[in-house]
């Protein structure tokens, strides 16, 4: 039986109307489902958003959440590495500039205040349905490796632990993981256990038409979803 906090997080979308979960929705799902997301705080007012980073501690990333802005850096909505206060003020009334600049009719439910995580290599894990199958499962390194070089592993979901393994070694990329080019080897198993985690969510919300956790920033030890993006059927 599926945890009733999960169905919640749907009804409220479809109550709404949207087809889509915001962001700190799907990351609320995500955490239903044992994945590693970063802390967050849905802000309504500069004070607000003021007393979030300073409780989850500085610096911070501020985010646009508004039903019509789902992709939210291109309409001037995301703002890192905000390290103190003042920044934190002005990058709230930054923020609500740049989309009221950007999509003048964009309704603002609030500003999401969230943890930086560190940069470190980026990995996407995705989702689409397959209109037989049901839900795929799609793995890559983040920016070109994905965007240009088509370098993927698909599944079909539920995917067991010695799938999770096999899609992280068959990317063409996976040299970047265990640490070529300078960069610090990455937590394989952690990668494993989100593409677990994933499968098994996606399996449970039939709810999900397509979901996107681009990037997953992924260290030595653990792992952090950074942006998460999810359509409803
Ligand atoms: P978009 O809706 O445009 O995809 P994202 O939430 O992915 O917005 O943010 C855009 C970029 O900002 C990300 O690709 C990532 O590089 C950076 N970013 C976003 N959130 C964080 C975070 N919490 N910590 C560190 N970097 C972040
Ligand atoms: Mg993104």
């Amino acid at each position: 039986m599926r945890d009733k906090a999960i169905s919640k997080i749907f009804e409220e979308a479809s109550s709404e109307g949207r087809n889509f979960l915001f962001e700190h929705e799907a990351k609320s799902l995500c955490s239903l489902y044992g994945l590693p997301i970063t802390r967050f705080v849905v802000s309504k007012t500069e004070e607000e958003a003021v007393d979030a980073a300073r409780e989850i501690g500085f610096p911070v990333v501020l985010k646009i959440v508004s039903p019509q802005v789902l992709h939210k850096s291109d309409a001037g909505g995301v703002l890192i590495d905000i390290g103190n206060e003042d920044r934190v003020r002005a990058g709230y009334n930054r923020i609500l500039e740049n989309v009221r600049a950007n999509v003048p009719d964009a309704e603002i439910t609030g500003i999401l205040v969230q943890e930086m995580a560190p940069s470190s290599t980026e990995v996407i894990v995705g989702s689409t349905k397959d209109p037989t199958f049901g839900p795929t499962i799609m793995f890559g390194l983040g920016g070109i490796f994905v965007e240009i070089l088509r370098d993927v592993a698909f599944r079909l979901a539920p995917i067991t632990q010695a799938d999770a393994e096999e899609m992280i070694r068959e990317i063409r990329s996976y040299k970047i993981l265990e640490g070529a080019r300078g960069m610090p080897r990455a937590d394989q198993e952690a990668i494993a256990e989100i593409l677990l985690n994933t499968s098994r969510m996606l399996v449970e919300c039939p709810e999900i038409k397509e979901l996107d956790m681009n990037p997953v920033l992924v260290y030595e030890k653990g792992a952090k979803i950074v942006d998460a993006r999810i359509i409803l059927d």
